[in-house]
């Protein structure tokens, strides 16, 4: 799942190169290249353009001043994030390995990361989210079979007798999947992403101003979650069901993403926290002087979930152990979705008791 964008101040690599106008020409021996840089909306011509003034001539240099220098952010904030994913696995690897199932990815394995700017990040974004909506369509007619039948029947109203039976199967046109498919809370979740790990590509998407250690630890949480997880995260968003909180009821699907979140970032501060503790070795990327945290750009409120979830399954009071890192880490679940009282659900966390769904998600 995505971090939102963060001001966190313990953020390691900021451009380096902030200067795009003109005044800032003088950084290095790049300065001689960058006609050869010119974007694509301004192609060498033979002939000179017609009414070139001076004013376009000093544009066009602008522009492709602009382009080098975004270039050149890019280029380093993704040389940073390689480096700090190389220092971070390592820790992940003795932490969480043993718990970690297949797939995705088993904790401490290299996961390609790829750092774009605004534009290119934005277009990776939407691609996610179009991933995202494939997923819950994916497992609509599994996990939501109840809903798929009272809209095909035409809504509730109708007798008994005429109600569609649906299957696993069972076919929705794209139009019927518009109507049924839920706003859902992970795509809100995505709004103001800074990164992201996309399933569908096996690949963490990050922008490069949100480059940080912090940033980079929580999405390799999100790349080492099972895939069996994240199918019960997609179940829980289909539901249409609350939960109590101490702040009134909830959505199940957006409280368990809470959850998921709050995980991330406890199990990447983890990582992070054993990062610090090391001694200095072959460092490829340098401790920020201030310890940045797992719960990248999120309010402190989005662990609380977590923690609750941990007190209940593991009996310890916000401190993660074997059944939230087999849940997560290693798909150790099995559950029953009640899509009538979607709180009565049955799940199971690693070798936790059976319980309700309702006792875990508050
Ligand atoms: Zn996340």
């Amino acid at each position: 799942m995505p971090a939102p964008e963060s001001d966190d101040p313990a953020r390691l690599t900021g451009p380096s190169h902030r200067g795009t106008g003109p005044g800032n020409r003088g950084t290095g021996a790049a300065g001689t290249t960058r006609t050869a840089q010119a974007p694509p909306s301004s192609p060498p011509r033979r002939d000179p353009p017609p009414r070139s003034t001076p004013k376009d001539l000093f544009d066009q240099v602008v522009a492709s001043l602009e382009a080098a220098s975004d270039e050149r952010q890019t280029a380093s904030a993704q040389a940073a994030a390689s480096s700090i994913a190389m220092e971070l696995t390592p820790f992940f690897r003795s932490r969480y390995a043993r718990y970690g199932g297949p797939a995705p990815f088993r904790p401490g394995e290299p996961v390609p990361i790829v750092v774009l700017n605004a534009a290119g990040f934005a277009v990776e974004l939407e691609a996610y989210r179009a991933s995202l909506v494939e997923d819950e369509r994916d497992l609509l007619t599994t996990y939501a079979p109840g809903r798929v039948s009272r809209f095909l029947s035409g809504g509730s109203r109708g007798p008994e007798t005429s109600v569609v039976k649906v299957r696993r199967g069972t076919k929705l046109t794209p139009d019927q999947l518009e109507l049924l498919l839920p706003s859902g809370p992970r795509l809100a979740a995505t709004s103001t992403a800074g990164g992201f790990f996309s399933t569908s590509k096996k690949t963490i998407y990050l922008r490069a101003d949100q480059v940080s250690v912090g940033a980079v630890a929580h999405e390799l949480s999100h790349a080492y979650t099972s895939h069996w997880w994240s199918e019960l995260q997609i179940a829980l968003v289909l539901q249409r069901g609350t939960v109590s909180t101490p702040v009134g009821p909830k959505s199940i699907g957006e409280i368990f993403t809470l959850v998921d979140e709050g995980l991330a970032s406890i199990l990447a501060q983890r990582a992070i926290d054993d990062w610090y503790a090391s001694p200095p070795a072959r460092a490829s990327a340098p401790k920020p002087a201030t310890k940045p945290r797992g719960l990248v750009g999120y309010l402190p409120t989005v662990g609380v979930h977590a923690e609750n979830f941990i007190g209940v399954i593991d009996g310890t009071a916000g401190s993660p152990r074997g059944n939230t890192l087999a849940s997560f880490f290693g798909g150790q679940i099995r559950f029953t979705i009640d899509e009538s009282v979607p709180g009565d659900s049955e799940v199971q966390f690693g070798r936790d008791t059976r319980r309700r769904l309702k006792e875990v998600l508050t």
